[in-house]
């Protein structure tokens, strides 16, 4: 895996060797985790091959909007701070990551924010490119979450009625939910073992009756 292109704002093109160190570690870490799970023959290719940088958070939507070809009056939802996309990484500086979405702060979150993004694609290379096997919401985030070891302080807080509606509402909620969920079901099963099986029907029903097993 190689380092990307950078495409710098003005106003930060004097710490692209920064930027740089940023991507050197998102790399490394990724490596490490599929080392981890004998995963490394789906790092070979790299993820990234340009990155672009925006000091404004209106300019990166604006750019969200042109590259997924969207309508112009679309929404982008206020949180969103990066994208991978047909290896080119869109993503807001670390300033603006910071101001936009204080929860997610913590040591290395920038970098965690461009691990996350790469293992999404970790996630679909896994499939062997079946975006569509990637299984429900909470799983996929739960996944890159985890990947990118992301509110590593925060403890499982859940009761058991808040898992049941992270695992069967399906609509978003909070990212620090699904880092704690997805903490207990790897507790209870083994990572490539939900990957493999979350593209089915009744999977988050399956997994809630492994975490309540001998409950
Ligand atoms: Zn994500």
């Amino acid at each position: 895996m190689d380092l990307p292109i950078l495409v710098l704002p003005y106003s930060v093109s004097n710490q692209k060797e920064q930027y740089y160190q940023y991507f050197w570690d998102a790399r490394n870490r990724i490596i490490e985790f599929t080392k981890k799970h004998n995963w490394s023959y789906y790092t070979t290719e790299p993820f990234i091959k340009h990155a672009r940088i925006f000091d404004k958070k209106s300019d990166f939507d604006d750019e969200l909007v042109k590259i997924f070809n969207l309508e112009p009056e679309t929404v982008i939802p206020p949180t969103y701070c990066a994208i991978l996309e047909k290896e080119s990484l869109y993503i807001v500086t670390p300033e603006i990551y910071h101001s936009i979405y204080p929860e997610g702060h913590e040591i290395d979150s920038y970098v965690k924010l461009i691990v996350h993004e790469i293992a999404h694609h970790l996630h679909i290379r896994l499939l062997l490119g079946n975006e569509d096997s990637m299984g429900p919401i909470w799983f996929y985030e739960g996944f890159a979450i985890y990947v990118a070891d992301q509110f590593s302080k925060i403890k499982n807080s859940l009761s058991n009625s808040e898992i049941k509606s992270i695992l069967f509402d399906l609509q978003r909620t909070s990212y620090k939910k699904y880092k704690m969920l997805f903490e207990i079901v790897t507790g209870k099963i083994p990572l490539d073992k939900l990957v493999q099986k979350a593209k089915e029907r009744d999977f988050s029903n399956w997994v809630y009756e492994k975490i309540n097993e001998g409950k």
